[in-house]
């Protein structure tokens, strides 16, 4: 059994070199390490797992930990984790496995390209295994198992927004047509309240736009990407094939996803279990509209606008300019941008299972990333915070709250803006 201790190193009390003392901080001396007291092990145990790879040639570089969200309220990333494991920890079982967001800002820096978006997602497929998931979490898992999205919702009522939308809804099942657009709703986008108020302006900017679309209704399900970063690979390749099954009813040239994580989903992960899409985000489907749509704008909102990126359009699938550009369009819209933007974009903390980790989380970190984020919004001095993933709305809107700003700023969704811009006209 090897040692688990730490290797510390032992500063000298005082270093004097010919009757010079040069014992400050600049000119500390140290033993050399006691490198026998590593754990390897336990890195290989993780490089041994397909997608671990990776975390072993980390060269403690550093430059992960300048970018990483959750480090900048708590003590975390990348190099810290690879010197924990080292050095004893066994990560399956440690609090530093479930507060990554999977956020892809260290990635984006390494040197070495270690990979906590596939390291992650593997030790956690080891800890679900092992039955050894925080609360929070495993309930999302089993709402998600048993009614097919992670709130626990009953997946009749997925569609009920649909009710107050103000413009004809067409539900694939009813319709029975081909369809040019497949709009996948997604979850927080058809039960979450305020998911519900963006989820009524699409349909109204597509009707007022004269597309021909169609959704899946209680048909659809939770994309499952986020139960896969969470480890739940299980899951996830349960939903993609029943999705995938229900895709496979209907005729339709495009699937246009309201969030960022269905994106990824649909774009880079569908395509490995038989499910090839053409797949666009809203902003990217709405984008080529954008002369249209100012003919129809016609309110200016008269707002100063930050926007939030989300980790999953931007970082994981390099789109920052079609929201960008929806923005610009609507009048009376003037948009500032945040310090962490685009590529250093600072993460909502919801992405990787972070959605149903936050009183977990509460116990490591200073502050939720998602309330850090509000207060990077409300130096900008905007009045709004504007998102375009179902997950930011609700976690923003409660930060808006418990940091203090409401009032101050509010939060919404750019196709609310588009629609209050249409329909002020
Ligand atoms: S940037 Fe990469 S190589 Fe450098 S410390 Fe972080 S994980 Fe290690
Ligand atoms: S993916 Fe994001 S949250 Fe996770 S370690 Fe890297 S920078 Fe930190």
């Amino acid at each position: 059994m090897a040692q688990t201790v730490k290797a510390t190193p032992i500063e000298k009390e005082q270093v004097v070199i010919d009757g010079v003392d040069i014992s400050g901080h600049w000119n500390r001396m140290f033993e050399q390490r006691v490198i026998f007291n590593y754990t390897p092990e336990h890195l290989e145990e993780i490089a041994a797992l397909p997608g671990g790879e990776s975390l072993e040639w980390c060269y403690q570089c550093a430059k992960c930990i300048g970018v990483c969200p959750v480090d900048i309220v708590g003590d975390y990333g990348p190099r810290k984790i690879y010197r924990k494991v080292q050095t004893g920890t066994v990560l399956a079982e440690d609090s530093d496995l479930w507060l990554c967001t999977t956020c892809r800002n260290c990635l984006r820096v390494c040197p070495k390209e270690v990979d906590m978006i596939q390291i992650m997602p593997a030790v956690r497929e080891v800890a679900v295994n092992k039955g050894t998931v925080p609360s929070e979490l495993q309930k999302a898992f089993e709402n998600t198992a048993r009614y097919g999205n992670p709130l626990g919702e009953n997946p009749r009522k997925r569609a009920d927004w649909a009710k107050d939308a103000g413009v004809p809804v067409p539900i694939m099942g009813q319709v029975r047509r081909p369809v040019d657009i497949l709009w996948y709703v997604s979850t927080y986008t058809s039960y979450h309240q305020r998911g519900k108020d963006a989820a009524r302006a699409m349909a109204r900017v597509f009707s007022a736009l004269g597309v021909d679309w169609g959704i899946l209704g209680a048909e659809e399900k939770d994309d499952g990407d986020s139960q896969r970063l969470a480890g739940e690979k299980g899951l996830f390749e349960m939903l993609a094939e029943q999705n995938i099954a229900t895709f496979g009813k209907y005729a339709f040239n495009k699937l246009v996803v309201s969030g960022p994580h269905e994106y990824n989903a649909f774009k880079r992960f569908y395509p490995q279990l038989g499910g090839e899409y053409e797949v666009e985000h809203y902003t990217q489907f709405l984008r080529p509209f954008i002369p249209r749509l100012q003919e129809m704008m016609k309110k200016p909102l008269n707002v100063k606008v930050t926007f939030h990126d989300p980790c999953y359009l931007g970082r994981h699938n390099g789109e920052y300019d079609a929201p960008r550009d929806l923005l610009r369009a609507i009048p009376g819209g003037t948009l500032t941008e945040m310090g962490r933007c685009r590529e250093n974009g600072y993460c909502c903390g919801g992405g990787g299972g972070g959605m149903w980790l936050d009183s977990f989380s509460r116990d490591y970190t200073t502050m939720r990333l998602s309330d850090r984020r509000v207060l990077e919004a409300v130096e900008t001095g905007a009045d709004v915070l504007a998102v375009c993933c179902p997950f930011e709305v609700s976690r923003f809107e409660d930060a808006v709250k418990s940091t203090g700003n409401a009032g101050r700023l509010v939060v919404k969704d750019i196709i609310e803006l588009v629609d209050e811009s249409m329909r002020g006209a």
